[in-house]
C-alpha cells in the first residue's frame, strides 16, 4: 500500500467514523430546526468516487492473488474470474 493509498483510505475511513457520530449528526438536526433542510454543496460524489478508486487493486479476496479491476458496477478478478466481495 502506497502512502497516498494510505492516506485516502485513513480519510474515508474518518469521514465514515464521523458522518455516524451522534454529536456530529445533532447538528444537522439543530441546523434544519433553523435553517430547514440543507441543501448546499456536498462531497458524497467525489467520496464514492475515491472509495471506487481504493477498491481497485484490492486482493481478491476469492483466490488472494488477483488484484481487483472494477468494470462499470461490478467489482472483477481477472486471476480466478470472481466477483470480489468489497
Ligand atoms: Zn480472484
Amino acid at each position: 500500500m502506497t502512502p497516498l493509498e494510505k492516506a485516502a483510505r485513513e480519510l474515508v475511513e474518518r469521514l465514515r467514523f464521523i458522518h455516524e457520530d451522534e454529536q456530529y449528526k445533532s447538528v444537522w438536526f439543530v441546523n434544519q430546526n433553523h435553517n430547514g433542510p440543507y441543501a448546499g454543496p456536498n462531497y458524497v460524489k467525489e467520496l464514492k468516487a475515491l472509495e471506487a478508486a481504493l477498491e481497485q487493486g484490492k486482493v481478491c479476496p476469492g483466490c488472494q492473488g488477483g488484484k481487483l479491476v472494477r468494470i462499470s458496477h461490478n467489482t472483477y478478478c481477472p486471476m480466478c474470474h470472481g466477483k470480489g466481495t468489497v
